[in-house]
């Protein structure tokens, strides 16, 4: 049994995983996901975009308990449909990237501007092992986390 994304090439697995995004080589903006064609700088012409691994940290946006099932690359974990927390999370790079919060996590452990630090857990598992996809992780300030 091994572990693989539930979604192609969005992220990279390992101890240090990171989203995957494109980074535009005529202005050096980034996008997430991975862009093709022309550029989305409305400033810029570039049609040429390489591969860039995105910031593993990155700060609380905005957060949500999902009430409603989100759209595909998200798979539902239960059926019925439970909510869960969602944060959008701003990265240096000037993204913001919406993602689930990790297992053992809910919004009572968010606040706008806090650091959260990108996981990789297991979404569900099927005939080929687990599926995984990338989460935000709350970063406990207080330096007491020690179980990773
Ligand atoms: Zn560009």
């Amino acid at each position: 049994m091994t572990a693989t994304p539930a979604v192609e090439g969005w992220f990279t697995t390992g101890p240090d995983p990171a989203l995957v995004g494109s980074r535009c080589v005529t202005c050096g903006t980034v996008f997430f996901p991975r862009t093709a064609g022309f550029c989305g700088n409305p400033a810029c012409d570039g049609e040429t975009f390489e591969d860039t691994e995105l910031s593993r940290h990155g700060t609380v946006w905005s957060y949500t308990d999902a009430q409603y099932q989100p759209p595909p690359p998200y798979i539902p974990r239960t059926d019925p449909y439970e909510p869960f927390a969602l944060a959008a999370v701003e990265l240096p790079e000037g993204l913001v990237v919406l993602g689930q919060v990790a297992d053992g996590y809910g919004v009572g452990d968010l606040r706008v501007g806090a650091e959260v630090e990108l996981v990789v857990e297991t979404l569900y598992v099927d005939e080929t092992g687990d599926r995984t996809i990338w989460r935000w992780k709350p970063v406990i300030e207080m330096g007491e986390e020690t179980d990773q």
